[in-house]
């Protein structure tokens, strides 16, 4: 099976900006505008269940009623507090305050360099995802990927396969020669919603979210001096592991064979016997 595009999504997965990028963005964004709200690190794990920074502080507000000014309508504030907190968050990556996890920029340079496509799908807003990449990774990094699909570009949100189906479109690939890459659960679903093999990197908030559909779980991508652990998803469970071009194709034949007889049968090959003995070299 043939490794076409690698499709990332943003936050949480390139980059920890969950816990101290747009937490801590929010809370600013919270006392610019006069509220008490704080949101610790705790809490926003538990909001982290809700995609996307406006339907966050909605659910914020309909399940813990915080004190909210008279002269607020809910609706507006929702907007200026969203719209606030994006600022202080694109001030905070262009101050540099968030790096890439390990492995992200050594597997977009090879996958740059062997002529896989790059894309992204993410619920974040186009100025933050621009922004981590144009920081984090080069000023010209937005431009190596050919497709950046962000925050309302699709009516559906994740866990909603929509954005990942609409990178497909605009890549005008089929999803059988793509990998995504995410850190939650719903992120996984919305691509293998779309039919696109997954590998997680896990992170400290979703660590113990349900991975069953991966093709792969990982602790993050790897790099040679600091490998990763493999959680599920390989006979080599518990191993130290990378993520690189080559394994990436493995993986993803893999978990073609595995999971799509549909596709299987398309290809043309007549035999099912590789697929699980293929999962040894993965890693
Ligand atoms: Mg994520």
């Amino acid at each position: 099976m043939t490794l076409k595009a690698l499709i990332f999504d943003v936050d949480g997965t390139l980059a920890e900006t969950e816990r101290d990028g747009h937490r801590v963005a929010f809370n600013q964004a919270f006392a610019n505008v006069g509220l008490s709200w704080h949101w610790s690190i705790a809490r926003y794990g538990e909001l982290l269940h809700v995609a996307g920074g406006k339907e966050r502080i909605r659910a914020y507000i309909e399940q813990d009623q915080p004190p909210i000014p008279t002269h607020w309508d809910v609706e507006t504030l929702i907007a200026t507090l969203h719209q606030r907190k994006n600022q202080y968050y694109t001030d905070g990556l262009r101050r540099g305050e968030v790096q890439l996890r390990p492995g992200v920029r050594r597997l977009i340079l090879e996958a740059r360099a062997q002529g896989i496509r790059l894309a992204i799908a993410t619920t974040s807003q186009p100025e933050n995802a621009l922004a981590l990449l144009e920081t984090a990774l080069a000023p010209d990094a937005p431009g190596w990927f050919e497709v950046i699909a962000a925050g309302d570009i699709v009516p559906h949100k994740k866990p909603a396969p929509d954005v990942y189906r609409y990178v497909l479109q605009q890549l005008g690939l089929p999803a059988h020669v793509c990998l995504a890459i995410e850190d939650t659960e719903q992120g996984l679903t919305a691509a293998t919603g779309a039919g696109i093999p997954t590998v997680v990197t896990v992170n400290d908030y979703t660590r113990e979210q349900s991975f069953a559909a991966a093709a792969l779980v990982l602790t993050h991508l790897g790099e040679p001096q600091h490998p990763a652990q493999i959680l599920a998803g390989s006979p080599l469970a518990g191993q130290p592991a990378m993520l690189t071009v080559d394994t990436a194709r493995q993986v993803l034949q893999a978990s073609v064979l595995a999971n799509d007889v549909t596709v299987f049968h398309r290809a043309g090959s007549s035999s099912k016997s590789t697929a699980s003995t293929d999962l040894k070299p993965v890693i």
